[in-house]
C-alpha cells in the first residue's frame, strides 16, 4: 500500500442493477418504465439550443420546482429537487439524521439505506418486517434519530395504507420521517395528503420510474418549508449546480402531460395484474405488489436457478443474495411482448 493510500475512505458501495451494453436483450431488471417518456419531452429536447450550455443552470432550479408545486397543489418552498431521489435522499439522510440516535428501517428494503448511513456516519437499527413481508408501525415505537421506508417497499412491492402511515407519524413527532414514493404512482395513496398535519414528514419521488426518465436523473421531495429550506442550505454546501439545463427542461415537460402520465402508468398497472395470474398459475408466491415490479419466488425451483436460467435466455432479472429474500426474484413489469417472453420461457423451463 502506498502511503497516502492509508488515508483513503473506505466504504462498501451500493451496487445497482445491472445496465447490459447489448441490445437485444429484455431488461426487467432494474424497475425502469418499459414505455418512452411523455412526447412532449422528446419535441422539447429537438428544439434545445445548445448555446445555452455556456451558461451555468439556475441554482434553484425554478423552473421544475414551480411546476411540481402546482402538481401537488404545494408552495415552490415546499419543494426540493436532486439528482434522482438517490440524491434527494442522501441529502435528506444529511440533513435531518444527526442526532446521533438511530435511524429506524425495515431490515427487507431498499439497500441504499444502509449504505448512506455509514457514509454519514449515522446509526441506524433495522426493523424486521414480519413473515408477509409487512411493517408493523409499532416496530417504529420508541426514541430513534429518524424513520425512512419505501413506499410500496421495495423490493417486496407490498403498500402500506396511510392509517398506519399515520400512526407511525403518531409515534414519531420529534424527528423526521421520510416516506420514499419511488414507486407510488403505480396504484398506491400517497403520504402527500399528511402534509397539512405533519411539519416532520418528507415525501420523496422521483421520475425514474412512472415519468420513463431514469436516464434524466430527477427526483424531488416534498415537505414543510422549513425541512426544504434545511436540504436547500446543505445542497448549497456541497454543489450548487446539481440539476443541469435539459434536465430542468425537461423535466417541466414530462409533468405536464397528465393525460400520457396517466395512460402508461395505467398501461404497467394492468399488465402487472395479469402477470400477477400468469405467476400464480406457473407455481410462483408473491406479495401483493403495488410497484411496477413483482417480487416472485417459485414453489420448487430455487430463485439463483431461475435467475441464471432467464439470463442465458437473456432476460435479466433481479437476485439478491441477502438475509430472508435469497429465494427470490424482483422482476420488473416490462410491455406485454417483454412478459410473454418471459412467460413463455418459464412455462416451457418450469414443466
Ligand atoms: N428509492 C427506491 C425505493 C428505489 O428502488 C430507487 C431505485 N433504485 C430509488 C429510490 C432511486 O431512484 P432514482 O435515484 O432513480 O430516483
Amino acid at each position: 500500500m502506498r502511503p497516502w493510500e492509508r488515508y483513503f475512505r473506505s466504504v462498501v458501495p451500493y451496487v445497482p442493477g445491472e445496465q447490459p451494453r447489448e441490445e437485444r436483450l429484455i431488461k426487467l431488471n432494474t424497475n425502469e418504465n418499459p414505455y418512452p417518456p411523455a412526447p412532449g419531452v422528446a419535441e422539447a429536447l429537438r428544439h434545445m439550443d445548445a448555446e445555452k450550455f455556456r451558461k451555468y443552470p439556475d441554482p434553484a432550479a425554478s423552473v421544475l420546482v414551480k411546476v411540481l408545486a402546482d402538481y401537488h397543489g404545494l408552495d415552490p418552498e415546499q419543494v426540493f429537487v436532486g439528482v434522482g431521489s438517490d440524491d434527494v435522499l442522501a441529502m435528506a439522510f444529511l440533513t435531518f439524521f444527526n442526532s446521533g440516535k438511530p435511524v429506524f428501517f425495515p431490515d427487507v428494503t431498499y439497500s441504499f439505506y444502509p449504505v448512506w448511513a455509514e457514509l454519514f456516519g449515522i446509526p441506524y437499527e433495522t426493523r424486521a418486517l414480519d413473515d408477509d413481508f409487512c411493517i408493523d408501525p409499532r416496530d417504529y415505537d420508541g426514541e430513534n434519530g429518524g424513520v425512512v421506508f419505501p413506499n410500496p417497499n421495495a423490493p417486496t412491492g407490498h403498500l402500506l395504507p396511510l392509517e398506519q402511515i399515520k400512526d407511525i407519524l403518531e409515534h414519531n413527532q420529534d424527528v423526521v420521517v421520510i416516506v420514499d414514493e419511488a414507486y407510488i404512482d403505480f396504484g398506491g395513496v400517497s403520504a402527500r395528503q399528511l402534509l397539512e398535519n405533519y411539519e416532520n414528514l418528507l415525501v420523496v419521488r422521483t421520475f425514474s420510474k412512472s415519468r420513463s426518465m431514469a436516464g434524466m436523473r430527477i427526483g424531488y421531495a416534498l415537505g414543510d418549508a422549513a425541512l426544504i429550506k434545511a436540504m436547500s442550505d446543505v445542497k448549497y454546501s456541497y454543489n450548487s449546480y446539481t440539476m443541469n439545463m435539459p434536465a430542468l427542461i425537461l423535466g417541466a415537460e414530462a409533468v405536464k402531460d397528465e393525460a400520457y402520465f396517466r395512460k402508461t402508468t395505467q398501461k404497467i398497472v394492468d399488465t402487472r395484474e395479469r402477470a400477477k395470474a400468469r405467476f400464480a398459475d406457473l407455481g410462483f408466491e408473491f406479495p401483493d405488489s403495488l410497484a411496477n415490479f413483482l417480487f416472485v419466488k417459485h414453489k420448487r425451483v430455487p430463485a439463483v436457478q431461475l435467475y441464471e436460467a432467464l439470463r442465458e435466455r437473456k432476460i435479466y432479472v433481479r437476485y439478491f443474495d441477502k438475509p430472508r429474500i435469497s429465494d427470490y426474484l424482483r422482476i420488473t413489469i416490462g410491455t406485454d411482448d417483454e412478459m410473454e417472453a418471459l412467460f413463455s420461457f418459464l412455462e416451457s423451463y418450469l414443466n
